[in-house]
């Protein structure tokens, strides 16, 4: 594993992401504690609050009855996640313009890879980032940036001088700042690795610095633990990718499409862009979700099992049968949001293809390639199963889970 020298990755982690995209939005609250719940009720914990409210003593996860008799003048926002998103979409494209984003780890976090002579100017790149998102997002919704041989520092640096932080961290200076940290502070040290760790005697980030990669190894049970220890040490690897556990759509409903007759359209049109994504990424599926929430705040979900299939016209069939379930238990007025997440989620290799697929399945799965190379040489859906309505508001009123990618072949 070769030691890197250069600054190959850019970490960009926005401060009180939430809390700060409402004071962006709203000036007379900026100078405020603010926090943000997910559910206006006074029993309901905060999700995010601002550093102003930090320097108050709230704490995330606090209650808002709690927090309010802490800091009588906090301001409570419930959070607006179609907001976030919009912004989330905007953030990716500005720093798209500076360079290219290689992952998005959550609403508020991404990674950005260097390459070539990109490594000789990594500061230059992350100020012009930097730069840019003042300008084009505002100068309310704060990045802190970490640049680093490695994501996993990249990560770390970007946590160390927060809110608004720049820092560089050189393999050569390591372990260095890291000696402050204590071994939670590392990301994807959770509290039973902590234990664990402890128990093998390794009782701080010095320790963990100083044991070997195979020891590493040893405690975590798994290559993690050395991936983990070759990272601190400032070796850039590359990490398989991880399986992916669902792909989801949710859309809040609005107008006509409110009308359950509607509704299913919308429906349709997520369960064919969860179905594209899963096949973008050549997997397979064996069971789906679909959740529906009317207007009267009642709610219903159910889900099926099936085998492992990729095809829309399978999902678009399983979607249907649960949608017509859901509407004669519910049998709502109006509806208020639809939600459908493919799951069991696999890849070809991981299951015996042959005995799944039947001659039906094959020609199906044929007929979806085929379509998809289409549409996507294309650059639209021009040729999809079924109706395909405008909905108004197109991708921007969609919901995505925080720790998907959102690319571009999601917006056809
Ligand atoms: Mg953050």
């Amino acid at each position: 594993m070769p030691l890197s020298k250069s600054i190959n990755s850019i970490y960009i982690d926005f401060d009180a992401f939430f809390a700060n995209v409402e004071k962006q939005i709203e000036p007379s609250i900026r100078a405020m504690p603010v926090g943000v719940v997910a559910l206006d009720s006074a029993h309901t914990a905060l999700i995010t609050r601002c550093y102003v409210a930090k320097r108050a003593g709230i704490s995330r996860g606090m209650r808002v009855s709690e927090a309010r008799k802490l800091c009588p003048d906090i301001v409570i926002r419930v959070a607006r996640p179609d907001v976030y998103v919009g912004i989330h979409n905007k953030i990716i494209a500005e720093v798209n313009k500076h360079v290219p984003v290689k992952r998005v780890w959550s609403i508020d976090e991404m990674e950005c890879e260097l390459i070539g002579r990109e490594r000789e100017k990594a500061v230059e790149i992350a100020r012009a980032v930097q730069n840019g998102l003042r300008r084009n997002i505002g100068e309310f919704i704060t990045p802190s940036i970490g640049l680093a041989p490695n994501q996993f520092l990249g990560k770390v640096a970007a946590e160390l001088e927060k809110p608004n932080g720049f820092v560089l961290l050189h393999a050569e200076d390591l372990p260095g700042r890291l000696l402050k940290l204590s071994l939670s502070d590392l990301p994807g040290i959770s509290s039973g690795m902590e234990k664990r760790l402890n128990a093998a005697g390794v009782l701080s980030v010095q320790d963990f610095w100083n044991i070997s990669s195979k020891h590493a190894r040893a405690i975590w049970g798994s290559v993690e633990g050395e991936r983990m220890w070759a990272q601190l040490h400032g070796h850039k690897i590359e990490r398989p990718t991880t399986t992916r556990r669902m792909f989801g759509h949710s859309r809040v409903l609005s107008g006509e499409f409110k009308d359950p007759k509607r509704a299913i359209d919308c429906l349709r049109l997520l369960t064919v862009k969860a179905a594209n994504r899963l096949r973008r990424e050549n997997y397979t599926a064996a069971a789906i979700s679909v959740s529906l929430r009317a207007q009267n705040k009642t709610r219903w979900s159910g889900d099926l099992q099936f085998a492992p299939c990729r095809d829309d016209r399978s999902f678009l069939k399983y979607m249907h049968e649960l949608y017509e379930r859901g509407i004669a238990e519910m049998r709502p007025q109006n509806l208020a949001g639809v939600y459908v997440m493919l799951h069991q989620i696999a890849l070809p290799a991981e299951r015996n293809r042959d005995l799944f697929e039947t001659h039906d399945t094959r020609k199906w799965n044929t007929l979806t390639d085929v379509m998809d190379g289409f549409n996507r040489k294309e650059k639209k859906a021009i040729i999809h199963l079924g109706p395909r309505p405008e909905i108004p508001g197109g991708y921007a009123g969609a919901k995505i889970a925080f720790g998907r990618v959102p690319d571009a072949e999601d917006f056809f």
